[in-house]
């Protein structure tokens, strides 16, 4: 059983209602364009997953098979004392591995480059949770590659995994201050918070994922202060709403200073040397300004009511469509779901525009609308699970596309 997708629901039950108390307590915590955008990136993470997420599977399937020391069969799992202290041992052992991928993520370029994603919302809720990175299959599976070594079974590591992943969701929220020796135990609300800022005292601080002690041992731990407010978001601010440049943002500029730096040894340093380092020749032609808290302000492109209203409509559309995706995935594989991840990208990826503001962003959004039916015709693969072939999709599927076009005309004329 997939313990994320069962969890997704609850989740964005769970968002909403935050975001009800939000809106009666009278808070900011949210702006919808920020919202939009984490959540725009956690739904490119989770389908771009469908399509790179056997990599990982592959190797740790590999470790487990060839070279694990011990063969611990799933029968040791029980709910027999025994059996709970040895899952408790392998949450432990995923805890700890997580310790350390999180502090490499942050502290070395290249891991900071596909992990910076979940860190560039300027505000912090339970859609910051959701806002996760793309690009992470590449190299995150190696730092929980000795856990199959050790031949912990692949169904328990992969529960405790989702179960370490689903703890994660409810410590971003500020509605939680402080819960007293649960903080100097759990990654809490308050605890997380002084992770996700970029206020100096905070930096590369509470790295754990469900316990805080890992931190207090090897001595990264940080108490959130009152005297110092956090502030949320990264140095080198996304400024954008595009969920695939958000991915690509920390690659490009680590591409910049590798090109443009001379020594060949200083060209692989940008990748592998301590996040923020940069060769000398670079960082003296090419400087970069350090950044000024006090004079912070968030990102927050002044947009039409009427167009802001079109984009939450979309926005809507776009989170049924992948739960539609995520059960079609489950049932009929990726090979299903290549053209309604593709369409469902598009629809992200013009969303993001026209948050922006930007002055093209309605024709993209109109040239959209009008190839959304010749490709779902021409593209969609005709499967037992999407039904391509019948009247009623095509009805939806029209009707979409009317409405839309009518909203967006009826919003490009009155911005
Ligand atoms: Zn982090
Ligand atoms: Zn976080």
């Amino acid at each position: 059983m997939d313990l994320i997708a069962v969890a997704v629901p609850f989740f964005l039950l769970a968002l909403l209602l935050e975001l009800i108390v939000d809106r009666v307590k009278g808070r900011n915590y949210f702006r919808a364009n920020d919202a939009i955008n984490s959540l725009s990136a956690g739904t490119l993470s989770t389908t771009g997953g469908y399509f790179t997420g056997f990599i990982g599977l592959f190797f740790w399937g590999f470790a487990l098979e060839k070279f694990s020391i011990f063969d611990m069969p799933l029968t040791w799992f029980d709910a027999s004392p025994s059996g709970i202290v040895w899952w408790v041992a392998a949450a432990l052992a995923w805890d700890f591995s997580y310790y350390w991928f999180h502090r490499f993520s942050h502290e070395i370029s290249i891991f900071w480059a596909a992990h910076a994603v979940h860190h560039q919302s300027e505000d912090y809720n339970l859609s910051t949770a959701l806002r996760q990175t793309s690009t992470d299959f590449l190299f995150a599976w190696v730092f929980y590659l000795p856990l199959f070594l050790i031949g912990f079974p692949l169904e328990v590591l992969l529960t405790v995994k989702a179960v370490n992943l689903i703890y994660q969701f409810w410590v971003h929220t500020q509605f939680v201050r402080r819960l007293g020796v649960l903080d100097y135990i759990l990654v809490t609300p308050s605890n997380h918070r002084v992770h996700h800022a970029q206020n100096e005292r905070y930096i590369d601080k509470n790295y754990g994922g469900m316990l805080i002690l890992w931190d207090r041992v090897f001595g990264t731990f940080q108490e959130e202060r009152d005297d110092d407010p956090v502030v949320f978001g990264v140095r080198k601010p996304l400024a954008n709403w595009n969920p695939f440049w958000a991915n690509l943002q920390v690659y490009d500029y680590l591409l910049f200073d590798a090109i443009h730096t001379k020594r060949w040894r200083d060209k692989l340093g940008v990748w592998f040397k301590h996040t923020g380092w940069r060769p000398a020749d670079v960082a003296q032609s090419h400087p970069k300004g350090r950044v000024d808290l006090a004079a912070f302000d968030k990102f927050d492109p002044p947009v039409a009511s009427p167009v802001r209203r079109y984009v939450l409509g979309q926005f809507i559309v776009a989170i049924v469509a992948v739960l539609l995706i995520a059960d079609w995935y489950a049932r009929a594989g990726a090979v299903a779901v290549v053209w309604p991840c593709f369409s469902l990208w598009a629809q992200l990826y013009t969303i993001g525009l026209l948050n922006e503001g930007r002055v093209y962003a309605t024709r993209l959004e109109a040239v959209r609308l009008m190839l959304f039916v010749p490709v779902t015709a021409g593209l969609f693969t005709t499967t037992s699970v999407i039904p391509v072939e019948t009247g009623l999709f095509w009805v939806i599927v029209g009707g979409y596309v009317v409405v839309s076009s009518a909203s967006l005309a009826f919003a490009a004329a009155r911005r």
